[in-house]
């Protein structure tokens, strides 16, 4: 049994790739290192550069390797590049995927997993929030993945294929050994970002807008830690083994914390004064995003490990004092 993972030198596919071998899975990265890193690429995995979009590197691949099934991370994910520069967006998202379909199809690979977002949501209609709750993305990221769940949806009618759609929340932290982490170049996420002030890299860290409806009016979001991502992977994967059909599960811990408790819990974590200064809102930030993650509990039986901020900062913290300036 091999699994091919998509993207697994990147953050969450890299993560994935280690909880799969500590798993004893026989395990094929394909990786094109546009945002991956050749350095959190398991040295028991098989690595194979090349990009989605190039059909007959697929074909070779599936042809090499005895491929049972696939986990596709190969993604396109920072919100505000997705709106400055959409096409990308469609070409490395969308296109990518319908490459990598084609290919599946061709060569008989009937079982994949892959990355979806909160982002497909928009602006929650109530929360916690479901997965049968409107989906109407706010931005291009959000829109791509969207598409990515429905063309896997018709795809899987018409073919003997069948997908789980994982919808990830703030996934955040690193691996508890501290060898693999978050390194995006640039980086936009809060918890690696509070991070560089501790480091020494940056003076202050900047909330985006205090005047939000929530309790200190900064935004509210439910942070994940991405090995509790990466074994939802494992579990998904499993529930397609075992012949269940195709589903969507939303990955979260269930519960909120605002930018300013963040922030004050990173304080809490490093030791250190974090000052922090008051800005614009960021255009197409909701107030709240809290998954309910019910769903993914009861059918595929997940259960973070990781519910507690300050563990998970922790993890980020070890990772991150230890590598500044990412790998
Ligand atoms: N945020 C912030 N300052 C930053 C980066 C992010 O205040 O420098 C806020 C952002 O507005 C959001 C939350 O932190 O409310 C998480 O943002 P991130 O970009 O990490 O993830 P997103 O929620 O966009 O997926």
């Amino acid at each position: 049994m091999t699994v091919l993972v998509l993207g697994g030198a990147g953050y969450i596919g890299s993560h994935t790739v280690y909880e799969l071998i500590d798993a004893g899975q026989d395990v094929v990265i394909a990786d094109n290192l546009l945002t991956g890193h050749v350095e959190a690429v398991h040295p028991k995995a098989r690595f194979y550069k090349g990009d989605i979009r190039d059909e007959k590197f697929l074909d070779e691949l599936f042809q090499k390797e005895k491929i049972d099934s696939v986990i596709h991370f190969a993604a396109s994910s920072l919100v505000g590049e997705s709106m400055t520069d959409p096409l990308k967006y469609y070409d490395n998202n969308l296109y990518g995927t319908m490459i990598l379909l084609k290919s599946m199809v061709k060569n008989g690979i009937d079982k994949i997993v892959f990355s979806s977002t909160a982002a497909t949501y928009g602006e929650p209609e109530s929360i916690p929030i479901l997965e049968t709750d409107k989906t109407e993305p706010t931005n291009t990221y959000g829109e791509t993945k969207l598409s990515m769940e429905k063309m896997f949806k018709w795809v899987s009618k018409a073919h003997n294929i069948r997908f789980v759609a994982l919808r990830y929340f703030n996934a955040c932290g690193a691996h508890i050994s501290g060898k693999i982490g978050e390194s995006h170049n640039p980086e936009t996420h809060l918890i690696s970002l509070i991070l560089q002030v501790p480091n020494g890299q940056r003076e202050f860290i900047s909330i985006f807008g205090d005047d939000y409806e929530t309790k200190d009016g900064t935004c509210i979001r439910d942070y994940i830690h991405v090995t509790d991502l990466a074994q939802a992977h494992i579990l998904a994967m499993k529930y397609l083994e075992n012949g269940n059909e195709s589903n969507i599960f939303n990955l979260g811990n269930g519960v909120g914390f605002t930018v300013k408790e963040v922030v004050e819990t990173a304080a809490k974590v490093t030791g250190q004064v974090i000052p922090s200064k008051i800005c614009e809102r960021r255009a197409g930030d909701p107030a709240v995003l809290i998954a309910s993650s019910e769903k993914a509990k009861t059918i595929l039986g997940w259960k973070p490990q990781y519910t507690s901020l300050e563990e998970i900062i922790k993890t980020a913290w070890k990772w991150q004092k230890n590598h500044p300036n990412g790998y």
